[in-house]
């Protein structure tokens, strides 16, 4: 008889995601596979790897590398339904669920130490720093949730079969379950996603599978994980994706949990209680056991080989902690106990720190105190600029956690809460209740300041699996945003019941997002009023006056403002979704992104046109997008006439100082230019050029004037004038203008004689021109042509791209008088900011 012969279906595809087919692609695959019951198989036909489709370890394992052929076949009793989804989704979305990189700041090689630290001579260890900061503290040596390199059987107990099963069911479900409850602690949305993807592995049937099978060859439950477990370490580890590799680390502290929790404590090797200031060092971590140390006394990570993208890594920083990876066999080198300096900013570890290295280190770290103090100082208070246009700068955020700390940055409400947040990756719809809680503690957060509560915004490229929206060949010309409402009348009431609960406890604003006609604003009001008479019937409170707003991302609501201000309070000009439909680009192809520059003197005009229909008819309108985030921008949007920005929370300090250090005239002018350029590139230069729109700030400034300076010798005082010029917003780049500054001294001392010296420099390392004065408690060495050590020091920076000959002026001009003995008594004299900088300024004949 002929050997029956089942049916499968198969298709073939290219990889063309730049990083393969790493954890995020591959886990929407499974999670597709697994909703059919028949089987998908996918082989990578460049190295014959097989893998279950239904498991995102074995996709992973498989090796797929951009421009991979790769095979799916189906079998099983609704083929042909899975192979239709799985093509579709492969050919139509998969290329668009790529991951890019968080941005890394990659210092440590690049960029020697600043002199004032090399002549020093400290013990370095150079790595690369990926989550800024500055810490001291004693070495904490830590082993790596490591898996033991065997698991010896169990000779006192007979082998018991489903016993040992029964033991990984158990295991996984308790696992499981201990990391949901960490999910529901509502985590940064950072730390969520980690514990996402743990919770993936956890569940994945390839892993369960092989310990399944290695229990029925007769292995205990222990030696079952450890097996499997060093069987998927190996497959991940052989990737020739960094991504793929960095992933090893993850499944490694999930099977060590595994063992835990059958096995005990003796298997979770991170359960140290860290005591006093302490720098953990490891091979590698797990991010759960970062999580498990705690943050009190942890104050920065070194580590050998964990990756720019381990989870790690992106744990570090969203929580702050300074972090150095690629740290050659640091756990040899450091010994546990010794004190060290992390210098994550510019990547490196100084071993036993000379009395020098750490006054360095002091200095450093009250320099960013004061930059810190500085920077506060405009958060608390509203964005204003050096002429007096006022911006409202808001946050964005997705859940209540998100709030509270955008208010500790400064925020001046919260610009866009992204709901849809509180709806993805979970198996059910959250509840009315559970969603008035997330806004009421949000809205009560906020303490009278606005809140913006954007309605659920999924579909297109965010997927919500339960709400089973059929895959779409255009998702984002497709079924998203507001366009789903009809359909899911009952998700909608119980948002609009939610959100209205959450009004009586402040002022919310209820946004919509994907508003392309006024149909929709209706109907939206009209389903509002019906929730409206509900509550009231019921007798539960709400403002009955809440305003009601939408994104403006869809062009075409830009040609009926006129109409949609009749209905509506507000408006916010999502810029994300905006660019891509108006550029007609989409938003994830590398294809076309190059056209996707909001800076398209065709996109400027469309802003400009939106805000002053909004504003004509008396609206106030805001921007959510991306490019509001970007400082560079800021010009332009003051230029516009925005009522506000919302913007990631970390970046408002940093605006609102940059807002009040324009002048809201030079940046209309720069608008008008602007307007009538033909290019992007032309766009492009004028707003890098951003100086000209300063208010150009005084030369001389009090905060840039240092009385009775420790300074001990030349190198500290040219750091600490460098310094102040970073405190006071004048560089973001310290070390640069130092070695500008060194530059400088290398050809010439500046030391002029008579205890006085000049040094100087001309870089675009500083935004302003800018005079700086010191006064030395102690004189200090300075190679002066009398040999007289200095005791004032006048630093003159200035910009080099600025084309005028004003350096040379007030250089000239000082040093003339400086060659004067009535003018350098004076100077020296004087024992206060204000008579120096008024002395100066008259001498110099500079207003201000
Ligand atoms: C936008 O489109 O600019 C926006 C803020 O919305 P999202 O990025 O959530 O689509
Ligand atoms: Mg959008």
């Amino acid at each position: 008889m002929a050997p029956e012969v089942s049916r499968s279906l198969e298709f073939t595809f290219t990889c063309t995601l730049p990083s393969g087919l790493h954890a995020r692609p591959a886990s929407h695959l499974a999670d597709l596979a697994n909703k059919f019951a028949s089987d998908s198989a996918l082989t990578n036909l460049r190295n014959g790897l097989l893998a279950n489709a239904k498991s995102v370890l074995a996709i992973i394992s498989a090796d797929v590398r951009q421009g991979d052929e790769c095979r799916v076949r189906v079998s099983g009793a609704d083929d042909e339904v899975v192979y239709t989804t799985l093509r579709q989704f492969i050919e139509k979305d998969l290329p668009s669920l790529d991951e890019t990189p968080a941005e890394f700041l990659t210092n440590g090689h690049g960029r020697a130490l600043p002199r004032s630290l090399r002549q020093v001579e400290a013990r370095c260890h150079f790595g690369v720093g990926v989550s800024r900061g500055i810490a001291q503290g004693k070495v904490v040596l830590l082993g790596n949730s490591v898996l033991p390199d065997s698991f010896a059987p169990d000779v006192n107990q007979p082998f018991d079969l489903p016993h040992e099963q029964e033991k990984i069911e158990k295991a996984i479900a308790a696992v499981r379950a201990r990391i949901e409850a960490l999910l529901l602690r509502q985590p940064v949305s950072t730390e969520a996603a980690i514990l996402k993807a743990h919770l993936a592995i956890a569940g994945d049937i390839s892993l369960k599978n092989k310990m399944t099978g290695i229990i029925a060859d007769g292995r205990s439950a222990g030696q079952a994980i450890v097996e499997a477990g060093k069987f998927f370490i190996e497959m991940l580890r052989r990737s020739e994706s960094l991504y793929i590799r960095e992933r090893a680390i993850d499944m490694q502290e999930v099977c060590s949990q595994l063992l835990e929790e059958i096995y005990g404590a003796q298997f979770q090797p991170s359960s140290v209680l860290l005591q006093g200031p302490s720098i953990v060092v490891a091979e590698t971590l797990g991010p759960q056991q970062l999580l498990a140390l705690g943050r009190t006394c942890l104050k920065a990570l070194v580590l050998e080989s964990a990756g720019l993208t381990s989870h790690v890594v992106i744990l570090a920083r969203s929580l702050g902690i300074p972090a150095l990876v690629g740290v050659k066999d640091a756990s040899l080198v450091l010994t546990s106990g010794e004190e060290v300096i992390v210098d994550a900013t510019r990547g490196v570890v100084l071993r036993q720190p000379t009395p020098q290295v750490e006054r360095f280190y002091e200095r450093e770290l009250a320099m960013q105190l004061r930059r810190r103090d500085a920077l506060s100082r405009y958060a608390l208070r509203p964005a204003v600029t050096s002429d007096g246009q006022a911006l409202e700068i808001g946050a964005n955020v997705s859940s209540s956690a998100e709030v509270v700390s955008a208010f500790e940055k400064g925020a001046d409400g919260i610009g866009l809460f992204r709901t849809e947040m509180l709806f993805v990756e979970r198996a059910s719809l959250p509840s009315e209740q559970e969603q008035f809680e997330a806004y009421s503690q949000s809205v009560r957060a906020a303490s009278g300041r606005p809140v913006i509560i954007r309605t659920i915004d999924i579909g297109g490229d965010k997927p919500v699996p339960h709400l089973g929206l059929a895959q779409e060949a255009n998702p984002f010309l497709g079924y998203r945003g507001v366009r789903i409402y009809a359909e899911h009348e009952e998700l909608i009431h119980t948002q609009f019941r939610a959100i209205l609960r959450a009004s009586a406890f402040g002022p919310v604003r209820m946004m919509v997002p994907m508003i392309s006609s006024l149909e929709e604003v209706l109907w939206i009001k009209a389903h509002l009023a019906q929730v409206q008479e509900e509550l009231k019937s019921q007798s539960i409170a709400f403002d009955s006056a809440m305003q009601i707003g939408i994104m403006i991302e869809v062009p075409s609501v830009a040609f009926i403002l006129d109409q949609l201000c009749q209905e509506l309070d507000f408006f916010s000009i999502g810029t994300n979704d905006l660019a891509q439909y108006f550029l007609a680009v989409d938003r994830d192809n590398p294809k076309v992104t190059r056209l996707s520059d909001v800076r398209h003197p065709g996109f400027i005009r469309l802003l400009k046109h939106i805000v002053e229909q909004v504003h004509k008819h008396g609206k106030w309108i805001g921007m959510c997008g991306e490019i509001a985030s970007d400082i560079r921008h800021l010009p332009l949007l003051l230029a516009l006439g925005l009522d506000e920005i919302s913007v990631t929370a970390s970046e408002i300090p940093t605006l609102k100082e940059r807002v009040s250090r324009l002048s809201g005239k030079n940046c209309k002018e720069l608008l008008l230019r602007v307007l009538i350029c033909r290019e992007t590139a032309g766009v492009e230069k004028l707003l890098e050029r951003e100086p000209t729109v300063q208010s150009t700030p005084p030369l001389l400034d009090r905060e840039l004037v240092i009385f009775d300076s420790e300074s001990a010798n030349k190198e500290e005082a040219v750091r600490e004038l460098a310094n102040a010029l970073y405190v006071a917003g004048r560089t973001a780049d310290p070390d640069g203008m130092e070695e500008a500054i060194w530059a400088r001294e290398a050809v010439y001392s500046t030391g002029v004689g008579h205890g006085f010296a000049v040094p100087h420099c001309k870089t675009d390392a500083v935004m302003a021109g800018s005079l700086g004065i010191m006064k030395l408690k102690k004189p200090v060495a300075w190679d002066s042509p009398d040999g007289e050590p200095v005791q004032m020091v006048i630093l003159l920076a200035f910009r080099e791209s600025e084309a005028n000959t004003r350096h040379m002026q007030v250089f000239s001009q000082l040093a003339r008088k400086l060659m004067n003995e009535e003018f350098r008594e004076g100077l020296s004299r004087l024992a206060d900011a204000g008579s120096v900088l008024a002395y100066l300024a008259e001498q110099l004949n500079l207003s201000g």
